[in-house]
């Protein structure tokens, strides 16, 4: 199904699970918001990770099949981090889980980030904040926020309390931070209803059947 028939999912609690749900079956049919170019540059944009005027300088400077090429790479990148969580989600990360990240610390070297100072005022009132930029030299770039969010997954989420969806058909995965981690369903309006329905269905052929 093409991904600019439908918004993309953002319904984890963590970014970085977030871009493991780029790809997803939410109705029917398999989704996947990154398969091109021009699907990857929306999807950064509808999670906010880069800003709008990033997403056109990068654009601007890029042919389609380099952008092409960048979203197959993060294809990729999103499937080796996947089978990455789904081994160790539902228990915390103990320090031998780090020797497989090197992959990712790879990426991360290359990162181009810098701070700069902005003026902010608000209500007339000047204030000065720190801000993260980054040098966006080439559709590659791309790669490096999100990289970034799957760092802070790691470091930042305890996986104690990643969960996958449980709904049989469903590959979404969240993070619950629910008290007493209860979520069992990425959504209310994707699963939860679909589960509902299924034990309505179950209870009506009971009671006709007793
Ligand atoms: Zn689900």
């Amino acid at each position: 199904m093409d991904y600019r028939q439908i918004p993309p999912i953002f319904v984890a609690a963590a970014p970085g699970l977030d871009f493991l749900n780029s790809v997803a079956t939410p109705v029917d049919e398999e989704v996947d918001w990154i398969s091109d170019g021009a699907g990857l540059l929306a999807w950064l944009e509808q999670a906010g990770i880069v800003s709008r005027s990033a997403i056109a300088a990068v654009r601007a400077r890029s042919t389609a099949a380099e952008l092409d090429t960048v979203a197959a790479r993060a294809r990729e990148l999103r499937e080796w981090f996947r089978a990455y969580v789904q081994k160790r989600k539902g228990r915390s990360l103990v320090a031998k889980d780090l020797r497989e990240l090197e992959p990712l610390n790879q990426l991360l070297e290359r990162d181009e980030q810098y701070g700069q100072i902005v003026a902010d005022v608000a209500d007339g009132v000047v204030s000065f904040e720190l801000r993260a930029n980054r040098r966006w030299k080439s559709a590659e770039s791309l790669l490096l926020p999100i990289a970034e969010l799957l760092a802070r997954l790691v470091c930042e989420e305890d996986f104690a309390h990643v969960k996958a969806c449980e709904g049989p058909r469903c590959t979404l995965m969240f993070a619950d931070h629910t008290r007493g981690h209860a979520r069992r369903w990425c959504s209310m309006a994707i699963c939860g209803n679909r589960a509902k329905v299924a034990a309505h269905r179950a209870r009506l052929k009971e009671q006709k059947n007793g």
